[in-house]
């Protein structure tokens, strides 16, 4: 449903306004409080869609006399507004390119370039001794092929921009 945030309301699909009713604090399984905004429509009589809509069996209204509610956290909507907004920036686009190419890369070298196949000791200390020493290995070869490339002092990949034809 859009959100219009002038009228704090919502608009569904049949056209209807959905309108902020109540608020109530909610307690997460982990203990964390949140206010969530009830957003109610008023009429949803003869709406096409109401099966579709409303779901849910434990409310003791008769279905043909519920409307449609909606439990919305204003404040997780703004987070998650706020979060494809930096995901989605060229420096977001950048950490997030960079990351499938650092991450992903990383492991595709230590196993294809270097052949790395299995641990050679047991035990959680060794294995973790031995991925040290992989990583300390994987830096140092890293490093002198940036230092060949003079690509000392840059952590990031450039976004490689569309060509113009
Ligand atoms: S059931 Fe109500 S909220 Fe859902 S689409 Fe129909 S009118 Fe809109």
């Amino acid at each position: 449903m859009d959100y219009d945030p002038e009228s704090d309301s919502y608009i569904c699909r049949h056209g209807k306004q959905l309108t902020a009713v109540s608020k109530r604090t909610q307690k997460t399984a982990t203990g964390y409080q949140r206010e969530v905004t009830i957003y109610e429509c008023n009429s949803c009589d003869s709406c096409p869609y109401k099966k579709d809509c409303i779901k849910g069996n434990n409310c003791k209204t008769a279905f043909e006399d519920r409307n449609k509610r909606l439990s919305v956290s204003r404040k997780m909507e703004e987070k998650r507004a706020e979060c494809l907004e930096r995901i989605t920036s060229d420096y977001g686009t950048q950490l997030r390119m960079n990351r499938s190419i650092q991450a992903e890369g990383s492991f595709a070298n230590v196993k294809e370039d270097m052949n790395f196949r299995r641990y050679l000791y047991r035990g959680k200390e060794n294995v973790l001794a031995q991925s040290i020493l992989l990583a300390i290995g994987y830096d140092i070869n890293k490093l002198h092929h940036k230092i060949a490339s003079e690509r000392t002092g840059t952590h990031l990949f450039e976004l490689k921009k569309p060509h113009n034809f």
